[in-house]
């Protein structure tokens, strides 16, 4: 059955209606047509399941014939403040994030990074990514894309409230993850990854003074696009839900 997301605004007590490209996609691409059923997620943890009955391009209406609470969110909820890296591979980080769990996704302007900032219309289009990724993967809740692209201090800032924070610095050699015990299990982690270039060694230290801990990923150097799922991955292994 096909999967949608509807915010508040979508549901009434007994029908949603869809507009928009879920609307036109489920009319002009998947070619449903009324009776059939698709699922709905409402973003905050409960599913329903629809039968359309009313199918147009523009709006799409069904009546909610069941449904169910879903949880496929991770108990550690992990803050990834991502540098902008070049081509389409923050699309590729963006959408493997979601799989593997991410809550937030900040997309970060650091002093090496390459890539112009011409934001918004790339955060629009990354929280599509992030939406398309969750329904693929069958996440209840979407995470949420950073409204703008900030620095590296700022981020420290905002996150500052994580019961860990970690850089992952690939000139870090002492400390690797199997190093980081806290005796609290965490519940949060805010993370850093850096851009092709790496960080330099002032955000080191501004990360530092903002309570993160440099973290080594093994003698070899990891690309920019692989560094963050192998930090998710290692994350949701020691703390989370994989
Ligand atoms: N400037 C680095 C160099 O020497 O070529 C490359 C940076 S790497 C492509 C991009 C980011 O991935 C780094 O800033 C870091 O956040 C992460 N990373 C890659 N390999 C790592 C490692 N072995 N340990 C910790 N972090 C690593």
């Amino acid at each position: 059955m096909y999967r949608f997301f509807a915010g508040n605004e979508s549901f009434s007590e007994k029908s949603v209606v869809l507009a928009g490209t879920d609307a036109s996609h489920i009319c002009t691409v998947l070619r449903l047509r009324v009776g059939d059923k698709i699922q709905v997620l409402d973003g905050k943890g409960s599913l329903y399941v629809v039968q359309l009955a009313d199918v147009k391009s523009k709006s799409v209406k069904g009546k909610i014939i069941s449904s169910e609470k879903v949880n496929t969110e991770s108990p550690l909820k992990i803050h990834l403040g991502q540098s902008l890296i070049k081509g389409n591979t923050f699309d590729v980080v963006l959408r493997k994030s979601v799989e593997l769990g991410v809550e937030t996704i900040t997309p970060l302007m650091t002093e090496r990074t390459v890539v112009k900032s011409d934001g918004d219309k790339k955060i629009a289009r990354w929280q599509k990514i992030a939406e398309e990724s969750c329904k693929q993967c069958g996440r209840s809740s979407i995470p949420k894309v950073s409204e703008n692209i900030i620095k590296l201090d700022v981020f420290c800032k905002q996150r500052s409230e994580a019961d860990l924070k970690l850089m992952f610095w690939e000139l870090e050699s002492e400390n690797g993850l199997k190093d980081i015990n806290p005796e609290k299990k965490p519940r949060s982690v805010s993370v850093l990854i850096g851009p092709e270039g790496g960080f330099t060694l002032e955000e080191v230290e501004t990360a530092r003074s903002h309570g993160f801990q440099t973290v080594g990923l093994g003698p070899r150097i990891l690309r920019a696009e692989t560094a963050p799922l192998v930090v998710l991955s290692l994350l949701q292994s020691k703390w989370g839900d994989i």
